[in-house]
């Protein structure tokens, strides 16, 4: 007997929708790429994304095209994740951090058909315009005013022009709800990078999880600021959560350097924000050297990889702000968990409460986990045991867009789990910790040594900014640890010492062999470091105990 509820499919433009009728004055602020601030509504952004609709009408875009961006977060680009998919069509997110030559590769396999820009990006769109396969025009998300005068560009137009000359008369079309609403590649940092491309059922169902309190807890009282990029999953749902729940929303544009990124938080009164590690070690440099405060901002999700226990502390215990650690993946929409303390956990001390901060966290309803072993066999949940990650659920991918690399859940013999190619304990309160990712691990005479650990301990250092672990070749042990350091300005640490460091943290046989100093480690486009172009550079590295 089937239920006798509605049948309404869950699409992406109810989340519009609902924001514009229910909180239609909230604002949405953002600073632009042309310099100033920008504020709207959701009543007013409601109406452009209409426009922008009929717009991609005219612009001859059809059900199922892929419509490209490459902007930072702003009030335009927030338009187009609704126009765009609302519309039946696929937001594709290009990273813009890309090399020009990979650009043209995802565009062309992605087969976008319009491309989106901010102008700080004409350079690439340059690079690019007469390289790119399929698409068809270039829209520069501006102004008449601030549109490039003379530009090699083919069909060039003005995104102001297109809202003005479409009308705000639109009705959201109603289709599946299994529809592909937008697509994301991974960082491909082996191979050619993979589309994930998700559906609008997906992306309401994480969007629901996002905001659920033990997970980003998102509320309508929230004035929220996303650092992390919305071309990087999607600034990890954050603008679908705040329509969802009404929350004030402020886009940084390109000026995410820690003053720029302090002055708004403290001008718009941001309560809560989210980023990756990197760009939160600049803000706290900043705030540091100017004996600053955060006046609103209680709460900041760390993610997109492990957030060093010192820059928890810092947060926490001289800035009042309360870190969430997170963690998840582009194929994974991309929460999978977070790290909130449970009601048995109030009484610990601070250290004991930290040490389960560190953790990526629970999961969160919808995504199911394990560990596996080697031979495939499910591992305890003992907070010892570590073995490669697995997950499934309903925003988690199935096969990546145009099945490349093959199907990913063949792997786990058709079970429909999700290799991560992150190696983790879980803990038998449901505590997920990774301890690497696979590619990652240092195996030293057959046991594996966990980088995140020994990176973690670098990182408490006071005159370490930056630190990478990675395996260095040795005779006898096969493999053992490296640490590749970046001091902070001004600060001095000699190798013994950070040696020493690592005494009574750690096994005495994980402590590195050997500590390299360097300018600057490599990091990607989503601002992660990048490990496998550090083994490059030291490549001719020749441990001192080889
Ligand atoms: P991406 O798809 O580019 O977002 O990368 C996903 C990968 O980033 C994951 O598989 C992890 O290896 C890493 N990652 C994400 N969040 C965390 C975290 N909190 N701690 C450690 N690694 C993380």
């Amino acid at each position: 007997m089937n239920g006798l509820m509605m049948q309404q499919p869950l699409l992406i433009s109810s989340l519009l929708v609902h924001a514009e009728r229910h909180h239609g004055d909230q604002e949405v602020v953002s600073r632009r790429v042309e310099g100033d601030v920008h504020r709207t509504t959701y009543r007013e952004l409601a109406a452009r994304s209409r426009q922008m609709a009929n717009g991609l009408l005219a612009l001859g875009v059809s059900p199922g095209d892929r419509v490209a961006t490459l902007a930072w977060n702003g009030y335009r680009h927030m338009e187009l994740y609704y126009a765009v998919s609302g519309s039946g069509s696929v937001l594709h997110t290009l990273n813009p951090r890309l090399h020009a030559d990979q650009v043209v590769w995802i565009a062309d396999h992605a087969e976008d058909q319009i491309l989106f820009f901010d102008l700080t990006f004409l350079p690439l769109i340059e690079a690019i315009a007469g390289r790119v396969k399929t698409i068809k025009a270039f829209v520069a998300m501006t102004d008449r005013a601030n549109m490039p005068a003379a530009s090699k560009v083919p069909n060039l137009l003005c995104y102001e022009e297109l809202i003005a000359a479409a009308s705000p008369d639109f009705t959201w079309p109603v289709f599946d709800e299994q529809t592909a609403s937008s697509l994301c590649y991974t960082s491909g940092t082996t191979g050619h990078p993979k589309g994930a491309l998700y559906s609008h059922r997906s992306t309401m169902l994480h969007t629901y999880a996002v905001a659920l309190p033990d997970s980003l807890n998102c509320s309508s009282r929230d004035v929220i600021l996303p650092v992390v990029p919305m071309f990087h999953v999607n600034a990890w749902g954050l603008p679908y959560a705040a329509c969802m729940v009404g929350a004030k929303l402020v886009l940084p544009g390109p000026f995410l350097d820690g003053k720029s990124l302090h002055e708004l938080f403290e001008a718009e009164g941001v309560t809560l924000s989210a980023g990756v590690p990197t760009v939160w070690q600049g803000l706290l440099a900043h705030v540091e050297a100017n004996n600053l405060k955060f006046s609103t901002m209680r709460r900041t999700i760390i993610g997109g990889a492990a957030c060093p226990p010192a820059m928890m502390r810092a947060f926490q215990e001289r800035y009042d702000v309360q870190v969430l650690h997170a963690w998840g993946m582009t194929e994974m929409s991309p929460l999978g968990t977070a790290c909130t303390l449970k009601a048995k956990h109030q009484g610990l001390g601070a250290e004991e409460r930290m040490a389960v901060q560190a953790k990526q966290g629970r999961a969160v309803f919808g995504v199911d986990m394990k560990i596996v072993g080697d031979d495939g066999r499910e591992l305890p949940h003992d907070g010892k045991a570590s073995g490669e990650l697995l997950v499934r659920g309903p925003w988690i991918i199935s096969s990546y867009f145009k099945g490349e690399g093959g199907d990913p859940l063949v792997y786990s013999n058709g079970n429909g789990w999700f290799p991560t190619g992150d190696v983790s304990t879980i803990d038998a309160d449901g505590y997920m910790q990774i301890t690497d990712r696979s590619k990652d691990v240092i195996k030293s005479g057959g046991e594996w040594i966990g980088s995140i650990d020994l990176e973690n301990i670098a990182m408490a250092h006071p005159s370490v900014a930056m630190a990478a672990c990675i395996g260095a070749k040795h005779p006898k042990w096969d493999e053992r640890p490296l640490l590749v350091v970046m001091k902070k300005p001004g600060g001095e640490v000699t190798r013994n010492e950070l040696l020493a460091f690592y005494e009574g943290k750690i096994a005495k046989w994980w402590t590195p062999d050997d500590v390299v100093f360097v300018d600057a480690i490599p990091l990607g486009a989503t601002g992660k470091m990048q490990k496998n172009k550090l083994r490059e550079q030291l490549a001719g590295y020749k441990l001192p105990s080889a």
